[in-house]
C-alpha cells in the first residue's frame, strides 16, 4: 500500500509531465484513518488523477484534503470537460472500481460534471 502524501508526489509528477498546473490544498499527512483506508484513498487520488490526465484536457487540477473529526473528505477538480455518460458510474473502470473500494470501507464516491469534472470522495475516520 502507499500512503497519500507520496501518491501526491506521484500524480504531482503526472501532471507536470502532461503540463496540467497542480494546485494542493490541505494536509496530506493525514490522522486518524487506517492504514487500509489510506490506500484506499491513495488509489482513488491515482485513478481521479489518470482520468484528469487521459481524458479531461484541464489546464489546472485543484486536489484538497479535508479532515474533521468524524470523516475525510477527498476532492479532486479539473477545469477540462467531462467526456463520459453519468452512467460511466455503473459501466465505467476506473470510477466504479474507485467506488466499490469506497463502499467497502463505507465511503462514498461523488461526481460533479457540471464546470469540468469534480470528484468527491468520502470516508469515515477508522483508526483504532
Ligand atoms: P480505465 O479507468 O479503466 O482506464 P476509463 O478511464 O475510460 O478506463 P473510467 O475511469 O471509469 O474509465 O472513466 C469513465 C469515463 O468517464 C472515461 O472514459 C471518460 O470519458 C470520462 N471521464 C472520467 N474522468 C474524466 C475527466 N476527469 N475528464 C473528462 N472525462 C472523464
Ligand atoms: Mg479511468
Amino acid at each position: 500500500g502507499i500512503r497519500l502524501k507520496d501518491e501526491i508526489l506521484r500524480v504531482n509528477q503526472m501532471l507536470d509531465a502532461a503540463q496540467i498546473k497542480f494546485v494542493g490544498e490541505g494536509e496530506f499527512t493525514l490522522t486518524n484513518v487506517s492504514l487500509l483506508t489510506e490506500n484506499i484513498l491513495s488509489m482513488c487520488l491515482k485513478e481521479a488523477v489518470n482520468n484528469v490526465v487521459k481524458h479531461s484536457g484541464a489546464t489546472s487540477c485543484f486536489i484538497s484534503i479535508e479532515q474533521s473529526w468524524k470523516e475525510t473528505v477527498l476532492t479532486i477538480r479539473d477545469d477540462g470537460l467531462f467526456k463520459g455518460e453519468k452512467e460511466m458510474l455503473i459501466e465505467g473502470h476506473g470510477l466504479i472500481g474507485m467506488k466499490e473500494r469506497l463502499e467497502f470501507i463505507n465511503g462514498s464516491l461523488e461526481l460533479l460534471t457540471k464546470e469540468g469534472t469534480t470528484l468527491i470522495i468520502r470516508v469515515p475516520n477508522d483508526a483504532k
